[in-house]
């Protein structure tokens, strides 16, 4: 494999995502026998929020894979409570706030 950069860009910035409006987010739309994939969002469901628009497919990718993880990461704090106490509750609190993400969601 054969490691190949597009730019320079360290990290990738999130972009606010939104449910597709054609689709309302199911990726597919009727069609008269089947569900089709819808065209307008690359049959993700999602397109930019600031836009409308859907993104590029690579870009589409990797935003789908970081809003992933930030899900994943939610569905973990929500089985693994760690505050039990007015000390780890300050701990949670401020590791959100050094190591968290600019990561805003819905
Ligand atoms: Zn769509």
């Amino acid at each position: 494999m054969t490691r190949k950069s597009h730019g320079p860009a360290f990290k990738k910035a999130a972009i606010k995502l939104a449910q597709c409006p054609l689709c309302r987010g199911r990726a597919v739309t009727e069609g008269v026998f089947h569900e089709l994939p819808c065209g307008h969002c690359h049959a993700s469901g999602f397109v930019a929020a600031a836009t409308g628009e859907a993104l590029a497919l690579d870009e589409l990718v990797t935003q789908l894979s970081m809003r992933l993880r930030a899900a994943l990461r939610q569905i973990e704090q929500l089985k693994n409570p760690q505050a039990s106490g007015p000390e780890a509750t300050y701990q949670g609190s401020n590791r959100r706030g050094a190591g968290g993400t600019n990561y805003t969601g819905d």
